[in-house]
């Protein structure tokens, strides 16, 4: 998948979100699955010492499992975010149970509005009926931190190399993630500030 996502494709699909518009040097990090005990954790300890807030994309299964993690996201004043209950993949699960899938998610968060798709993939006829009752975002920057062979460095890179105004970036609360983010993620944060820029969590 593209690190940034082609301009024809944006075009393509205009009611998801794929950056925000503003004047202003501020970007909205987001952070997909979860809650996963060490990576939670991790960036939870990281966003607080850098006072900063951030959006998490959670998994309704995972939040189960980990309830207090849960608890943890809120009470630091992160925003919460739906990604599904069971993480499923839009392109092969019919409508229907998709939207089952995100409701179920959606009662251990109530009034929430914001729906991100696991791998980013929507049918029309999906994204017709989901953004009755949310806000569809997806990203402008996808670190690509989930990859196997991914260096740190390279993530850092994706970041630092394509951030602007209203960017939405993306990095990942899973074990896949922690063992690129442990190192680097205080250090992209603290780059991202030296650039002039600030965090925001209002979509
Ligand atoms: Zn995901």
């Amino acid at each position: 998948m593209f690190v940034k996502p082609p301009k024809l494709l944006r075009k393509f699909y205009p009611s998801i979100v794929w950056s925000k518009k503003t004047d202003k040097k501020e970007v909205w990090l987001t952070f997909d699955d979860g809650p996963t005990p060490e990576s939670t954790t991790h960036i939870l300890h990281v966003l607080k010492k850098q006072k900063i807030k951030a959006t998490f994309f959670l998994v309704g299964e995972e939040i189960q499992k980990y309830p207090e993690l849960f608890e943890d996201i809120k009470t630091e004043g992160h925003t919460i975010g739906n990604h599904s209950y069971s993480h499923i993949n839009g392109w092969k699960t019919k409508t229907r149970n998709y939207i089952d899938d995100i409701k179920k998610c959606n009662r251990l968060m109530p009034n929430n509005i914001l729906f991100r798709p696991p791998y980013g993939k929507l049918t029309f006829s999906q994204i017709k009926k989901i953004k009755k009752n949310y806000k569809i975002i997806l990203w402008d920057i996808l670190t690509q931190d989930y990859k196997e062979k991914i260096s740190s460095e390279k993530i850092k890179e994706n970041v630092l190399k394509n951030i602007t105004n209203g960017a939405i970036i993306v990095f990942h609360n899973n074990n896949k993630s922690y063992k690129k983010l442990y190192t680097n993620l205080e250090d992209i944060i603290i780059n991202i500030k030296l650039k002039g820029y600030s965090f925001s969590t209002i979509w």
